[in-house]
């Protein structure tokens, strides 16, 4: 591979819902302690918390807060669930200001009753609507398209050309994209779409991990970097090339990982992000 390993942790970011069974408190610490240097955090683990001094707490740990995950899920048939989607992403934006971080992950959503393209429609409205909060707040969007098994319930929006597309329409410095390579890695135009991302200074995020043979769930089975089917070093090369010097942030959702003892998981996951990506 042309692209040298990392050497350090100073560009690793973990998502919290990696070590899902570790609250907040627990993931800082044990992120800080090994030398992980970045966390993006999932609303739920800030439920029944101050929001404000978590976000002290993170710091002082020596993490940079990298995003809040996640906002997003505009689409509906039903105009009063699309108005409560554009409610809570307002308050996602508050939260964002409140815990120091300048950047929320979208996943947009879609609604089943209705064609992708009016879902899609829906997305750009929803969007457009928090931009006053956004720029107010001082917190970017990253729309984050999915794998198109999502299509139906979880994304509309499902090739980076897609989210190109949007992120172009919306043409705001508030709005960019998060590039997953567990949704993307089988796109024959993935090098291009990430240039033009790049180019048109969209590429906010880059997460990573592994796309498992056989796949034995459709969300809860992603892999350890190194343990799949994803060139995920060649993706990086390509994002790198970009001159992308963002965190690489690893999102694994996985129900056998969840049943490991945390730490042994939190060691294969740095050895991995050594070794394979
Ligand atoms: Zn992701």
């Amino acid at each position: 591979m042309s692209i040298p390993k990392h050497t350090d942790l100073s560009r690793l970011c973990i998502h919290t819902i990696t070590t899902k069974p570790w609250n907040i408190e627990q993931s800082a610490k044990y992120y800080a302690a090994a030398g992980v240097k970045g966390i993006t955090v999932w609303r739920d683990t800030l439920e029944g918390r101050d929001i404000r001094s978590t976000g002290r707490m993170l710091r002082e740990e020596g993490l940079t807060v990298v995003s809040l995950c996640r906002g997003g899920f505009f689409p509906s048939i039903d105009p009063a669930k699309r108005k409560s989607a554009i409610d809570d992403n307002k308050r996602a934006i508050e939260e964002a200001a409140a815990l120091g971080t300048n950047l929320i992950v979208l996943v947009c959503g879609a609604d089943p009753s209705q064609p992708l393209t009016e879902s899609r429609k829906q997305i750009q409205e929803g969007i457009e609507s928090v931009l006053p909060e956004a720029s107010a707040a001082g917190v970017r969007l990253a729309i984050e398209p999915l794998h198109p098994m999502y299509a139906d319930s979880r994304s509309a929006i499902n090739t980076l050309a897609q989210a190109n597309d949007m992120a172009e329409a919306i043409d705001s410095p508030w709005v960019g994209i998060a590039v997953d390579v567990y949704h993307l890695w089988w796109d024959a135009h993935l090098q291009q779409e990430i240039e033009r991302c790049a180019r048109h200074n969209h590429l906010f995020a880059f997460h990573i991990c592994d796309w498992k043979t056989p796949t034995t769930d459709l969300l809860f089975d992603r892999g350890l970097m190194g343990e799949g089917c994803i060139p995920v070093q060649q993706i990086r090369s390509w994002v790198e090339a970009t001159g992308f010097k963002g965190f690489n942030e690893v999102e694994i959702f996985s129900n056998i990982y969840w049943k490991e003892d945390q730490h042994q998981f939190l060691k294969k996951i740095i050895e991995a992000y050594k070794e394979h990506s």
